[in-house]
């Protein structure tokens, strides 16, 4: 696993975060693999599919990817409050992969946290954007990682360290009961 974006790809992007978006699911589709059945690689969702980001072809999981720079932090900053809780709350919700990246564009922090530790009471609602915004009223989230317990936070990359794939997945698959 090559912790670097492939920054051959930023060149076209002038926005910061769609170059970002580009970059990590970039890195996801070519470094990552399934966290729950070790299959590789993962496949990309067309764009604007509001699912999810990715998919395991092997056993179907799908997977919503988060960026961001800095640290690893427990309150997400994330998009529309009700959107979230709408997939959270689907029948198909995705499990969730968080990815924190350095300035040099290298993967610090790369975990899954699955679908069946996402609960609502986890999705704070930001206050709405004021009237004199672009979208005003529109209400975004912060998602709280405080309610995830450890087991509930898979890492493959911890502070730049590739964790071993055995490891992964037999902790991803250690609480797969909890969704029945
Ligand atoms: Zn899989």
């Amino acid at each position: 696993m090559n912790l670097h974006f492939n920054q051959s790809l930023a060149a076209n992007y002038k926005s910061e975060p769609q170059k970002i978006r580009v970059l990590s699911e970039d890195w996801v589709a070519n470094q990552s693999y399934c966290p729950n059945c070790d299959a590789e690689p993962l496949a990309e969702f067309t764009n604007n599919k509001p699912v999810a980001d990715f998919y395991c072809a092997n056993c179907n999981e799908q997977y919503e990817l988060k960026s961001k720079q800095a640290k690893l932090s427990n309150i997400i900053n994330d998009g529309a409050y009700d959107t979230m809780i709408e997939r959270i709350s689907s029948d198909n919700n995705p499990n969730f992969f968080f990815l924190t990246y350095s300035q040099e564009y290298s993967v610090n922090n790369f975990l899954i946290i699955p679908k069946h530790f996402f609960k609502p009471d986890m999705i704070v609602k930001r206050k709405p954007l004021l009237v004199s915004a672009k979208r005003a009223g529109w209400v975004g989230c912060n998602i709280d990682l405080r309610q995830v317990p450890e087991s509930g936070k898979v890492f493959l990359v911890k502070n730049q360290q590739v964790i071993p794939r055995d490891n992964v997945t037999e902790q991803f698959q250690k609480t797969l009961f909890l969704r029945q």
